[in-house]
């Protein structure tokens, strides 16, 4: 029992005993036992029904034995209406109390459903007093009934609200009603959002008294609200970034959502309803994505596409479109979500690899290359159409090195294994020139490339090209029999230039013979035979005639049709004996030769015939360059001597009309001349010479001053050793 609720017990207890006393034992002619009245609204005002009805009933007692304690036999008529009045007053009392404590204890009961509600039930006054504070508020804001009932709510809650709270406060007035969100701060300082319901209650005259509000913590939904949002948000964003037009379509088809891609094509869901597809897809792609639309919503297939999507700017791109199904547990389709992806650099890309390939085929085809890429370690190999074409293979073989071996002529198949040993070694590069032996009996010349690619790789792999040379090599042949043939031909002009010399080289021994022979024969003769002189002559005779025979040879063997046999020469003695041989023509042209030999004498691996004919070529054109030349001596140098470590060069610098600007590119050009009875031959023949012997031939001149005219040839034996 509380406090006051004993007190007023306590009370009760003194009134009642006082009025007992008074009165029982006083004299007094009043209805005190009226004052019961006062204990049992006491009584009442505190406790329960019971405790009323038992204290009504002890005052009734109390009345009644104090009635007639003061009251022996003789009752009057006034005591006894008294009496009667105190009990009447006691008992109406009584029953007025017990039915407002019953009332009350209804009221109570509602209020304490108030409280078991969750809401925050708060009713505060229009001066915004709180007068009730239910068990939900005190759990929403943390204030008890007692600490919140009688403050301001707005001041204690610190209500903050979008809208002003005058104008809830207009509204309120005016429709009696109002919802919405309101921040507030709890007792412990933390910040919470609340729906709240207002509605304003009205005492019997319209008069606005109150306002009750239901006040909702929403602070955790509205979090989640906000999560839910980001979250949505971030997938919508990440949606709009893919590089691709993210859709979802119902079940039947119809497209529903559509990301900002689709935008930027110009399209909306709104505008175009049913018929985006019709109006994106190229005319030509629709009836193709149509069917196999509507195929997969049939079968529930994922449905994929490639077609031609148009732009904004009504430029069409290929797209793949893709679409999967999304179903609920009894495998029904709900959605189906579907991307298209710009594939119009792959398309091109992938159309640029096939021309591509077609250009390499063709290019293969005309050019009789094949490709060969080797896998190391395995050695799987892959051919391209070319390559089967040259090994004369169908396609449907499983190319391999045994296949090539296969093709291999006998004499080379060492020279294969030991390119194919080269690659499984890892060289960098491997070059093998070799035949095959075909079927039919056709031998082939292949010239085998190869690189090594991606030598660091776990798999390294050669890529090489294989050509087929058999053409090359049989003009080649045939040009290497020409060139000989040409050269033999102009030696032979070039000995009917130098038939006076030839004449005079041989006629001159054979007189010096006869001469000898004619004073041999005198010696002989005489009474005493000297035969000192005799001997002295044919010895003479044998050196003429061994001269004669020299001549003889050397211009035989240039007019011979021979293969160029290489040896190691003294290029001194070539030069010289060159300029014996054109010594008479030299003279006739009164021309001064001035020879200057390298030293010590240099050793080049040539053929004699050929090297001799290049040196009288060049000794000749500088004679025939200076033949109009009137005013300054014709003079010749001829030089030999190292050009550099490898090298050895010869020089024939001569004094005549040199070599005009427009003439200096085409000196070597096959046919070339000036001259009214040339041939144009001469360098050219010089140029194919000095090249096959790895040498380099070329002419300076300064117009109207002479021309040098030379040439390299390499010192290095190896080409010797080699032939
Ligand atoms: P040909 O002597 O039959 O004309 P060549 O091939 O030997 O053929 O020479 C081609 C041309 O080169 C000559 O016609 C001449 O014009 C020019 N030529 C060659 N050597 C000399 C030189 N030493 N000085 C000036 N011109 C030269």
């Amino acid at each position: 029992m509380r406090h006051d609720a004993r007190v007023l017990f306590a009370l009760a207890g003194a009134i009642a005993l006082i009025v007992f006393l008074i009165d029982a034992f006083t004299p007094l002619d009043i209805a005190i036992a009226v004052l019961y009245v006062v204990v049992v609204l006491l009584v009442s005002s505190t406790t329960s029904r019971l405790a009323t009805i038992l204290t009504a009933w002890s005052c009734v007692a109390l009345t009644v034995i104090a009635f007639f304690m003061s009251h022996d036999e003789h009752y009057s008529v006034g005591a006894i209406a008294r009496c009667a009045v105190s009990l009447l007053a006691i008992a109406t009392t009584s029953v007025l109390a017990s039915r407002n404590q019953k009332n009350t204890a209804t009221l109570r009961e509602q209020v304490q459903l108030l409280d078991l509600t969750h809401d925050a039930i708060v009713v505060y006054d229009m001066n915004d007093l709180i007068t009730f504070w239910n068990h939900g508020a005190e759990e929403v804001y943390g204030w008890t009934a007692q600490q919140a009932i009688g403050q301001s709510i707005h001041e204690l809650t610190q209500t903050h609200s979008s809208v002003p709270l005058d104008e809830i406060r207009i509204e309120m007035l005016r429709s009696g009603r109002w919802h919405g969100e309101l921040q507030r701060v709890r007792n412990d300082g933390t910040a919470v959002v609340i729906s709240s319901r207002m509605a304003l209650w009205r005492d019997a005259k319209g008069k606005p008294r109150a306002v009750l509000a239901t006040n909702n913590d929403v602070t955790v939904r509205k979090q989640m609200e906000g999560e839910l949002q980001r979250q949505k948000d971030e997938l919508r964003a990440t949606i709009d970034t893919i590089p691709g037009m993210v859709w979802s379509s119902s079940s039947d088809g119809r497209l529903s959502f559509i990301n900002r891609r689709w935008n930027e094509l110009g399209v909306t869901l709104a505008e175009n309803g049913g018929d985006i597809w019709r109006s994106i897809v190229h005319p030509d792609d629709y009836a193709a994505v149509q069917h196999a639309w509507h195929e997969a919503i049939a079968t529930g297939a994922p449905f994929e596409n490639v077609s031609r999507i148009r732009r904004s700017d009504g430029v069409y791109r290929w797209m793949h479109i893709g679409a999967e199904p999304l179903r609920d547990k009894g495998d029904n389709i709900l959605r189906w979500y579907g991307v298209n992806t710009d594939i119009e650099e792959r398309k091109q890309a992938e159309q640029a690899l096939a021309r591509s390939e077609a250009f390499l085929s063709d290019a293969q085809r005309l050019s009789r290359t094949g490709t060969i890429a080797t896998k190391l370690p395995e050695g799987e190999m892959w051919w391209s159409d070319e390559t089967y074409q040259i090994f004369g293979y169908s396609k449907l073989v499983t190319p391999g090195f045994h296949l090539i071996l296969e093709r291999s002529h006998p004499e080379d198949i060492a020279l294969v294994r030991h390119a194919y040993h080269q690659s499984l070694a890892g060289a960098p590069i491997v070059d093998v020139e070799h035949r095959l032996a075909m079927p039919d009996g056709r031998i082939k010349y292949v010239h085998y490339v190869a690189r090594l690619a991606a030598p660091q790789s776990a798999h390294p792999e050669y890529v090489g090209a294989l050509m087929d040379v058999t053409e090359r090599r049989v003009s080649q042949e045939a040009l290497d029999r020409s060139t000989a043939e040409l050269a033999r031909v102009t030696r032979v002009t070039m000995l009917g230039e130098l038939a006076a010399t030839i004449a005079h080289e041989v006629t001159q021994p054979l007189a010096a013979i006869v001469t000898c022979g004619d004073a041999a024969q005198r010696w002989l003769n005489r009474p005493q035979p000297d035969l000192k002189e005799v001997g002295q002559s044919i010895n003479q005779m044998i050196r003429d005639a061994r001269h004669a025979s020299d001549v003889i040879r050397q211009i035989r063997s240039m007019a011979q049709k021979r293969d160029p046999s290489h040896t190691m020469l003294d290029l001194n003695g070539i030069v010289r004996d060159s300029i014996e041989l054109v010594r008479r023509e030299l003279d006739g042209h009164r021309v001064e030769v001035d020879a200057d030999y390298a030293c010590p004498p240099l050793q080049v691996c040539a053929d004699r015939v050929q090297l001799q004919q290049v040196i009288i070529n060049l000794i000749m054109n500088g004679m025939q360059a200076m033949s109009g030349i009137t005013g300054r001596p014709r003079k010749l140098w001829i030089r030999t001597h190292r050009f550099d470590a490898r090298h050895a060069q010869v020089l024939v610098e001569d004094s005549g009309t040199g070599i005009s600007a427009e003439n200096a590119g085409r000196l070597f050009n096959a046919f070339f001349t000036t001259k009214a009875e040339g041939m144009g031959m001469g360098l050219s023949i010089c140029r194919s010479i000095v090249e096959a012997h790895g040498g380099r031939i070329w002419a300076e001149s300064e117009e109207g001053r002479g021309a040098v005219l030379q040439f390299t040839l390499p010192l290095d034996e190896e080409i010797c050793r080699e032939q």
